[in-house]
């Protein structure tokens, strides 16, 4: 299938022609038509699977069809929440490229920066508004933004804003707009809070699901080394001479251990930085902008800070760690082997790690290929004894995850 056969106006085409897009993604195959014909949307995909483009596109159509906006100040007819600055900043970019050609106005909000740049930008007239849920229950509770114009609700990575305890703001949002309005709502995982939200919020929606969460991307190579949690620094730097990976999003549960490994590999000569919730926005800016020009060959992140990055030619993703949570593996690793682009997810994996290993074997239903050959073999032979473990969080299977509360808001 073409692009041309969606139905699509040329100023949009046109633009994705300069994208170098050929063919939509199947999402976009399956998500277009209908979001194009006024339906809404429960879209049940991950990142990786093209399913920005899949709203963006129909969102900046149905505004330029159904009513181009007038000469003066415009008011916002679309808005996408979505959970990190990150995420929100990539699909700015994305409207800002598909919607090029078009005279629609599109502006980006996020916590942890100054609000003064974001107030001005919304003064002068948005069409298209990106937020995080924090930054904008701050700017509607002072007044600065008003949504009863809005026509098209977008909701996306729903289950992570679960995750990072947005979902009153989200609801406090939603109770804003009009209740006549298109809503399409995307989520990797359909834990029960957002399967009850989306049905209270969605009228008759069209499902679309994608890649489900426990079928791992098959163009990714996997590979798992088992180690002592101890030499596990040294396993990284002995990979990390194979000139092969030119570039790698390393993955640590905890912001310290982050920084930590970040001073390791630094003294080692290998160019890293961290990024994670407490490095300011310009540092996680500058950071991931080094990493995509290839003047950083390493980005050490958490999982929060990472969710919906979008680099592309990613070629290897490492499980410094593994997650706890068996969904977290599948959504680290779709970082690599992005629209059918093939990449390789490396795993480090100790003793103590092996239940989080046998949950993640058991959702994506195969056993990882173990490397044997490797300077630094596991010897520990028993589970380290409970007083001298690190605290690490308890095992949690996805269906639990609505259970699990943050201890810590993050504002957006
Ligand atoms: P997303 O799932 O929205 O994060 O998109 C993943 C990546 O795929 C992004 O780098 C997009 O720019 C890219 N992408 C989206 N749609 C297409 C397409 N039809 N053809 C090629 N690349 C695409």
């Amino acid at each position: 299938m073409q692009f041309t056969e969606l139905n699509l106006i040329p100023s949009i085409l046109k633009a994705l022609e300069h994208e170098n897009y050929t063919e939509p993604t199947p999402i976009q195959q399956q998500a277009i038509p209908p979001i194009l014909s006024g339906k809404d949307l429960l879209g049940c995909a991950q990142t990786g699977t093209g399913k920005t483009a899949a709203f963006a596109i129909p969102t900046l159509q149905l505004l330029h069809k159904n009513n181009a906006p007038k000469p003066g100040r415009r008011n916002i007819r679309a808005l996408v929440i979505t959970p990190t600055r990150e995420l929100a900043l990539q699909i700015y970019e994305n409207f800002c490229a598909y919607g090029k050609y078009l005279p629609l106005k599109c502006a980006v909000i996020f916590g942890g920066v100054s609000q003064k740049p974001q107030e001005i930008a919304l003064q002068k007239g948005v069409d298209i508004l990106v937020a995080t849920p924090g930054r904008l229950n701050d700017l509607i509770q002072q007044k600065l933004i008003d949504l009863k114009d809005v026509e098209l609700l977008i909701l996306d990575e729903a289950d992570r804003m679960l995750d990072m305890g947005f979902i009153h703001d989200v609801k406090k949002i939603i109770a804003k707009t009009p209740s006549q309005r298109q809503t399409l709502l995307f989520s990797a995982t359909m834990p029960s809070a957002i399967a009850q939200m989306a049905d209270s919020i969605l009228k008759n929606p069209v499902k679309v699901t994608i890649t489900p969460v426990s079928s791992t991307v098959d163009a990714i190579g996997q590979r798992l080394y088992f180690v002592d949690k101890g030499n596990k620094k040294d396993l990284l730097l002995h990979l990390l001479k194979d000139s092969s990976i030119e570039s790698a999003i390393v993955f640590t549960r905890t912001k310290h251990g982050a920084d930590r490994l970040v001073r390791h590999l630094t003294k080692a000569q290998v160019s890293a930085k961290a990024i994670h919730g407490d490095k300011s926005q310009g540092a996680r800016q500058t950071a991931l902008q080094n990493f995509k020009n290839r003047t950083l060959r390493v980005l050490v992140a958490t999982d929060i800070a990472a969710r919906g990055i979008d680099i592309d030619e990613l070629s290897h993703v490492i499980n410094y760690e593994l997650p706890n949570i068996p969904e977290t593996y599948v959504h680290r690793i779709g970082r690599t082997g992005r629209a059918g682009q093939s990449g390789v997810a490396i795993s480090l994996c100790d003793f103590d790690e092996k239940p989080y290993l046998a949950d993640i074997e058991k959702l994506i239903g195969k056993r990882i290929p173990v490397i044997k050959d490797h300077p630094y073999p596991m010897t520990q032979t028993a589970p380290t004894p409970k007083e001298a473990q690190p605290v690490r969080p308890p095992r949690n299977k996805g269906k639990e995850l609505e259970r699990v509360k943050p201890k810590v808001k993050v504002k957006g």
